[in-house]
């Protein structure tokens, strides 16, 4: 149990890797993360379901400490690749990923890496707020830290308090921790999932679509809260609303689909150019709301 507890608490970024430093400098070893301003390196990434090919060949950088966000049509691949990041895309029958995603100079995909310490490292939050129903408030916050070994009592209220401060939610709930998490509004729902991601300390926080139940206040808080989180975390957000992707990003990759419906990437670079001056014409057409 000691054992546990130490490897969990150990501050290390990206500790995908169990163990090894293969293929890695001392430097790198030692730093980690942080000797690569690169969040993610995504190389030719492909992802199947069966034979289908719904993700065709993506290469694409996200930056550390920023804001991406996947637009394109319905059906181009976002939420696919997007769960290709965290290695959920695999656990569906039939699903299949091919090419690298690099993090932290190892590869997630690497045989010796381990999916659930990859799904701690990079965190997830869904297109519809999802507490578990039967958990309050403090206890949704909680959930993550209890599989990752012992903690103090005093201990998880630090960090029940220090999460759902980052989660902007501390002073809405704050005297109502033990009511259940489902008694929230949508908005209130969508930030305490957004605290049970970062409880557990990722590095990478993906975000499927998060604000599209929500009302357009609740919208609101959930983007001032992506600002906020941008300065600790890596985000990489789907979202269907242009004038999102412009508000919160800081990278926009535009995804499209062939005609066999394969999604494939046409573009990504800082979201002020591609918004203003594209460089292909299938990205100005998309934006200027001419299809998808
Ligand atoms: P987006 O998020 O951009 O709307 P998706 O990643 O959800 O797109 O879907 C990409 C393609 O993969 C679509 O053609 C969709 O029908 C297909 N797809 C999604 N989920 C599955 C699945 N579980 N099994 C088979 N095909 C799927
Ligand atoms: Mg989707």
């Amino acid at each position: 149990m000691k054992e546990v507890t130490k490897m969990t608490n150990e501050k290390a970024k990206i500790s995908i890797k169990a163990s090894a430093t293969k293929g890695r400098s001392a430097e790198q070893a030692r730093t980690g993360a942080a000797s690569n301003s690169m969040a993610m390196k995504l190389l030719n990434v492909e992802a199947m379901y069966g034979t289908f090919r719904a993700v065709n060949n993506v290469t694409l950088d996200i930056e550390a400490k920023s804001v991406t966000a996947f637009i394109g049509p319905s059906g181009c691949g976002k939420t696919t690749l997007l769960r290709t990041l965290n290695r959920m895309h695999e656990t569906l029958p039939g699903a299949t990923v091919k090419g690298s995603i690099q993090v932290g100079g190892a590869d997630l995909y690497d045989p010796s890496v381990d999916p659930v310490r990859v799904r701690r490292s990079v965190g997830m939050v869904f297109q519809k707020p999802n507490p578990f129903p039967a958990m309050s408030i403090a206890e949704n916050v909680s959930s993550g830290l209890r599989l990752s070994g012992t903690k103090s009592k005093s201990d998880v209220a630090d960090i029940v308090e220090e999460s759902l401060r980052k989660a902007a939610l501390w002073d809405e709930v704050k005297d109502k921790l033990k009511e259940p998490g489902v008694s929230l509004s949508g908005g209130q729902q969508q930030r305490l999932c957004i605290a049970r991601t970062i409880a557990v300390e990722p590095e990478i926080v993906l975000m499927d679509e998060p604000c599209s139940a929500l009302d357009p206040l609740a919208t609101l808080k959930i983007e001032e809260l992506i600002g906020e989180l941008k300065t600790r975390f890596t985000i990489v957000i789907v979202t269907h609303n242009m004038q999102q992707a412009a508000r919160v990003s800081d990278t926009t990759a535009f995804f499209n689909m062939g005609a066999d419906r394969g999604g494939y990437l046409v573009e990504a670079g800082p979201t002020s150019k591609i918004f203003t001056n594209p460089s292909n014409k299938l990205t100005e057409d998309y934006i200027a709301g001419r299809f998808g």
